[in-house]
């Protein structure tokens, strides 16, 4: 087992669209970014890369990349899921708190909820979104950013080869013991 933390935080802005967990969300102030701003998936994918000791979101998606520029935070969650998986490792859970002043996301957690369960592949059982204000308190709490942590846990994946071997190994033994 092996654990990846992750943090994001975005500024709001008047007149731009508001996704968060890869869900468009009714409001009059939106994220900025190079990509659609999702700060809580962007926090999902440094958790994703952590985990598995890859580097950060800003190694494999640089907000300097043209190919990028007002991406579906939702594809770099799939890229990076790709990569993670790859390394051998396949997601056990995922935990995560968004804070945010404006908008009241309590209405919109379990929509949150249901899409990132659908990008990761896992069930929503093992899939948390916890939504907090910051009682009014710092650039988040004025309603001027949003920020999203997460805590993944996920497990290395054993090999075909390895079970290959185990198998073999074991028929060995079997042969040996009839001698
Ligand atoms: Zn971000």
């Amino acid at each position: 087992m092996r654990v990846g933390l992750g943090y994001d935080i975005h500024r709001l802005v008047p007149d731009r669209p508001l996704r968060l967990g890869g869900v468009a969300i009714p409001s009059p102030v939106g994220l900025t970014g190079h990509s659609d701003g999702d700060a809580l998936l962007h926090a999902i994918c440094d958790a994703l890369l952590g985990a598995a000791a890859l580097g950060d979101i800003g190694d494999h998606f640089p907000d300097t990349d043209p190919a990028l520029a007002g991406a579906d935070s939702a594809r770099i969650l799939a890229e990076t899921l790709d990569k993670v998986r790859a390394a051998g490792f396949h997601l056990v859970n995922l935990d995560t708190t968004v804070l945010a002043q404006q908008p009241r996301l309590g209405p919109h957690k379990a929509a949150i909820r249901q899409r990132i369960a659908q990008l990761l592949g896992l069930d929503p059982g093992r899939v948390s979104v916890k939504a907090k204000s910051n009682n009014a308190l710092d650039a988040v709490g004025q309603g001027l950013a949003i920020a999203a942590h997460a805590v993944v846990l996920v497990e290395k994946k054993r090999g075909a080869r390895t079970r290959t071997t185990r198998r073999t190994r074991t028929i060995v033994q079997r042969t040996r013991s009839r001698e």
